[in-house]
């Protein structure tokens, strides 16, 4: 007999019902668009990894997370797909302007997660643009960054951006995401980054990545998530 399957507790929705996805395994037992899943599997992606399986039941449901996993741990795309299915289903489109904004704290670590972004998006038609500091003519960039519908970028940037760009306003921001919350603290962003959270629409969800679960990923996780479901992920095995 093959045991009976796992029942995590990390399926649990705020209404202590289980979410039908908890158990899920595999991207394709998600419910995912078809445009998402193409996406997956062009890139060989088909069984998520463990802070995949516990986050993406809870952030699909439009739940804010903070999710501490370790470097490598595949946190990238817990929360690029939430992500795209955030605006594949508000029908986001070309003239809807900025949708999403995904912080990184280095324009390495930004880079990376642009090319996972537009690679496994790819069948969706959002724009995604990469705003990182001297990367090119921050006037070139004015002009075309309040037309893009993602936007990936360094705290420094971004408030560049929101300090100097004429129209930069994205009030209907759908999703936030801080990813690598821990270097972003501690590379001292702390400042820039609650100037920009003070900033942003307060509705809308937030995802918070993080590889470690310090005091001031705590900080600012209480003061900027709404009831969210605080995942714990350690090495199994
Ligand atoms: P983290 O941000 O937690 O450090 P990444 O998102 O950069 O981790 O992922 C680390 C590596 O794991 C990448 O090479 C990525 O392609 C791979 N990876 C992520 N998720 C999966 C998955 N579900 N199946 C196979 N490989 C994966
Ligand atoms: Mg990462």
């Amino acid at each position: 007999l093959s045991p009976p399957p796992k029942k995590s507790p990390i399926g649990k929705l705020p209404d202590g019902s289980f979410s039908p996805y908890a158990g899920a395994d595999k991207f394709f037992q998600l419910p995912l668009s078809k445009r998402t899943k193409d996406g997956l599997a062009d890139k060989k992606f088909s069984s998520m990894t463990d802070i995949q399986r516990a986050s993406l039941p809870h952030s699909l449901c439009g739940r804010d997370i903070l999710g501490a996993a370790k470097t490598g741990s595949g946190k990238t795309l817990a929360f690029v797909i939430p992500v795209l299915e955030k605006l594949y289903r508000a029908r986001w489109g070309p003239e809807d302007g900025i949708g999403c904004i995904i912080m990184s704290p280095t324009r390495e670590l930004a880079d990376q997660l642009f090319e996972v972004l537009t690679s496994v998006g790819r069948h969706h038609g959002f724009s995604a643009g990469l705003l990182i500091g001297g990367r090119k003519d921050v006037d070139t960039e004015k002009e075309r960054v309040i037309k893009l519908n993602i936007l990936v970028c360094t705290p420094g940037r971004l408030l560049q951006h929101m300090d100097e760009t004429p129209n930069f306003q994205c009030p209907d921001l759908q999703i936030l995401v801080l990813d690598e919350a821990d270097r972003m603290l501690d590379v001292g962003f702390k400042k820039e980054v609650n100037a920009i959270l003070s900033q942003l629409p307060r509705q809308k969800q937030t995802l918070l990545f993080s590889a470690t679960q310090t005091k001031s990923v705590q900080h600012l996780a209480r003061l900027n998530l709404k009831d969210p479901e605080y995942l714990s992920v350690h090495e199994e095995s």
